[in-house]
């Protein structure tokens, strides 16, 4: 099980660059008690953004990734055998539904259908989560949310999300923020100068249009700021940009050779 708790709202505030309405969406759902749904391209910012609201909001954060081993009872909890009987001890979800905290679901389409099912009373109005193996009924604490990441484009043929689960979200769109924003984005997290990072973006516009071409993923923010941060620490960008960002993306000769043009035709 993948889950961890970023603790009580820290001091600093997450860096987030906010590139729609969507942190005063985020701030009436949980007012309202809705749950979420971030929708969008894997590396466009949808984890830094949960990280800020929890942050803004004060409330403590448990992330979990989701895969499609993921049960019920590692959401939920599970008794563990020790020397003189049995000990419940509780799953990531219900600590964050007992604590009022922030529950973010990361890439839930991976997990099975029996798994996501049990979020599903925690989506009505009173906000339940039952817990079957000890009877318990849980109300949601005040300041609990519950988040859920999901990528559209990913495994569109494979995997989906059933209709009676989205329909229990609020959704936000996310994308690749706009090349002034993402230029700033990247200039910040990559401790690069602006022109630098605005060079970035223009190659990453240019590597996202050979989607058309054949290439499945296309660059995110994520693999730009990793080509800034290496640039930073003084690799060459251009040959930041092939490590980082070329020989990611694919295997296959034709398109790494036609990204390659790309990159020197960028950095001449
Ligand atoms: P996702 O959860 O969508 O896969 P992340 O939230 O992990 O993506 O974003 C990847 C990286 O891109 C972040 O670590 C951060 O450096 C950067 N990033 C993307 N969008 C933003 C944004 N709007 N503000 C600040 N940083 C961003």
């Amino acid at each position: 099980m993948n889950a961890h708790a970023d603790g009580a709202a820290s001091a600093a505030a997450p860096y987030y660059l906010p590139t729609g309405d969507e942190v005063e969406v985020f701030e009436q759902c949980h007012a309202q008690g809705l749950a979420v749904m971030l929708k969008g391209p894997t590396g466009c910012g949808k984890t830094r953004f949960v990280e800020y609201m929890a942050w803004r909001l004060k409330r403590p954060l448990i992330t979990i990734s989701c895969h499609d081993d993921l049960s019920a009872s590692d959401l939920i909890g599970r008794f563990l055998i020790k020397n003189d009987g049995t000990v419940w001890q509780d799953g990531p979800l219900t600590r964050a539904v007992r604590d009022g905290a922030l529950c973010y679901l990361d890439e839930v389409v991976e997990a099975r259908q029996d798994t996501v099912v049990v979020l599903h009373p925690l989506t009505d109005h009173r906000r339940l989560l039952p817990i079957d193996k000890t009877g318990e009924v849980l109300e949601a604490a005040p300041g609990f949310g519950l988040v859920v990441s999901y990528n559209p484009g990913y495994q569109r043929m494979l995997k989906d999300l059933k209709p009676s689960t989205r329909q229990r979200f609020v959704a936000l769109d996310f994308d690749f923020p706009a090349p002034e924003v993402e230029a700033r984005i990247v200039a910040q997290e990559g401790a690069i100068a602006e022109p630098d990072a605005r060079a970035l973006v223009q190659l990453a516009t240019r590597l996202r249009a050979l989607r058309d071409r054949g290439l499945a993923e296309v660059p995110s923010t994520r693999l730009l700021v990793a080509a800034a941060q290496l640039s930073a620490r003084g690799v060459e960008l251009r040959r930041a940009c092939l490590h980082a960002i070329v020989a990611p993306l694919s295997d296959e000769a034709s398109l790494v050779a036609a990204m390659r043009d790309l990159v020197d035709a960028t950095f001449v």
